[in-house]
């Protein structure tokens, strides 16, 4: 047998590419199985993550468009002139709902994309306009760890300062007060995701401009909401460029734009302000490089689809879908309130609920959060544990959509469920001992093995995915007390085991 011509520094037949290729027809089968152990995309039972408008149309106009320019790029506006032509029209379109005069944007991948390059913005514009050298970011600790993210990878230092904590609102006075010579944005959520509530945008807004800093708002989940429940005749706080001092914006159309994932729109005041988001490089022997995001090809597709559910919604389908939400935010809300042993946390501005289940004397109880969320997906709902911070309680979010509002009564009855198993089941704890040891840990100087042993403690070792445990509870219970670095080094470990190639 002659030898083999490609050596294989790693071979495993269950991922490898196949030696001959295989039809259509097995593959689409087994794509189509594998959804099956996710949970439901369609249908109002999953209470985070999705955004389902509850119409089928718009699920195959999205298809259809992505389709229609799967293979064009991007990246090349001189060679592909669709792309800027779909660009300026959902740009465009962000900006008569969002915007003010002279207002410009970009079509990104998603909200970390847009929150992204809005920090970056930030730190150009600061280094060319006021030459600041030690970059800092002002946020509420509310705000979306995307901001962490993006100083993370820009080398921003992130100043947080903490929220209100009756109202879960950023306090303005004090973001206005943590503002140096050094800072470049402050940042403010329409709403914040994890409590969702809009902070006082006008105010903070004002501090920054006061100080001569730029102010971005973060509306990635509310902006494509919010404008149409003020246009189904609620009280909305304003919160877009029009309002002084907000010179950046993001909001997602893979939320409530109903558009696939992979859409989103970073907004800012003017021109002037924008041409700090782009990179261009002549310097190298190919071609001449203008990107004004992240990435370098684009997929043309996921332009096209936001742009036809945009435009096949219209500003009456968005208000349409928006009231059901509004309605169903009603009732979950007066259902929650009327429960003993809930208590939903802040007034949210519209379509996020964050509420927190209560012992016998009153206070958050994490166990009984957690046990909740079990118990709940158990019976076939998914709702999405928040674990404690910085004196903020643990808590359980959802995320209303047009097709949850069908399924508000299923799920109070369901929960009203839950809760009483939740508080029959013996509480998830944490060894004392364990907890004074993690504290003791250095998370940046654990081995391998040390990593391998407190995952196999906390439930989380095993072959990825498949060695999940049902129930989550005693999981999350050990997250919620560990040190927050030791945390994220535990969790980045775990999740790479799931991605085990
Ligand atoms: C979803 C969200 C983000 C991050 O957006 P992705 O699309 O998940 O990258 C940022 N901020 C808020 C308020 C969000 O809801």
């Amino acid at each position: 047998m002659p030898a083999d011509p490609s050596p294989r520094p790693f071979f495993d037949p269950a991922t490898a590419l196949p030696p001959t290729g295989r039809p259509a027809a097995g593959l689409l089968a087994e794509l189509d199985a594998l959804r099956a152990a996710d949970a439901p995309t369609r249908g109002g039972r999953t209470f985070a993550y999705v955004y389902d408008p509850g119409r089928p149309e718009v699920d195959d106009l999205a298809a259809a468009a992505y389709r229609a320019f799967a293979t064009v790029n991007g990246l090349d506006p001189t060679v592909f002139p669709s792309v800027a032509r779909l660009e300026n029209d959902v740009v465009g379109a962000v900006a008569s709902v969002l915007g003010a005069p002279g207002a410009q944007g970009t079509f990104t991948s998603g909200g970390t994309e847009s929150i992204l390059l809005a920090v970056k913005t930030a730190r150009d514009q600061a280094r060319a306009e006021r030459g600041v050298r030690q970059p800092e970011l002002v946020l509420p600790s509310t705000a979306h760890a995307a901001f962490h993210k993006a100083a993370h990878y820009l080398g921003v230092e992130p100043v947080v300062v903490p929220v209100d904590p009756v109202t879960y609102r950023a306090v303005a006075s004090d973001l206005t007060a943590a503002i140096t010579d050094r800072t470049v944005l402050v940042v403010a959520s329409a709403p914040s995701y994890a409590h969702g509530v809009l902070d006082p945008v006008a105010e903070i807004a004002a501090g920054a401009a006061e100080r001569g800093v730029l102010c971005h708002v973060d509306a990635c989940i509310g902006g494509w909401f919010l404008p149409f429940l003020a246009r189904a005749g609620r009280p909305v706080e304003p919160f877009g460029l029009s309002v002084p001092g907000v010179t950046s914006l993001s909001v997602d159309l893979h939320k409530y734009g109903y558009a696939d994932k992979g859409a989103s729109v970073v907004l800012y005041r003017d021109a002037e302000l924008r041409r700090h988001q782009y990179f261009a490089h002549a310097g190298w022997p190919g071609y001449p490089v203008v990107n004004p995001t992240a990435q370098g090809t684009k997929p043309g597709g996921l332009l096209a689809q936001a742009w036809a559910v945009l435009r096949h919604l219209g500003e009456d389908g968005y208000t349409e879908l928006t009231r059901r939400v509004a309605g169903a935010a009603d009732e979950v809300l007066a259902g929650l309130r009327a429960t003993e042993g809930v208590r939903v946390l802040g007034e949210p501005a519209g379509s996020l609920v964050a509420f927190t289940v209560t012992d016998a004397g009153d206070a958050p109880d994490l166990s009984l959060v957690l046990h909740t969320a079990d118990e709940m997906r158990a019976r076939g709902w998914y709702l999405q544990p928040q674990l404690s911070h910085a004196g903020l309680p643990p808590n359980l979010h959802l995320t209303l959509t047009p097709a949850t509002a069908g399924q508000v009564g299923a799920l109070l009855t369901d929960l009203a469920d839950a809760i009483e198993a939740a508080r029959a089941l013996a509480p998830a704890t944490v060894d004392p001992a364990l907890r004074e040891l993690a504290a003791a840990l250095d998370p940046d100087a654990l081995t391998p093995e040390e990593v391998a042993g407190f995952l196999a403690f906390a439930g989380l070792a095993g072959d990825g995915a498949q060695g999940l445990p049902a129930r989550m509870a005693p999981v999350l219970a050990l997250l919620d007390v560990l040190p927050p670095r030791l945390k994220e080094r535990l969790l980045a470990e775990f999740v790479g085991s799931l991605f085990r190639v």
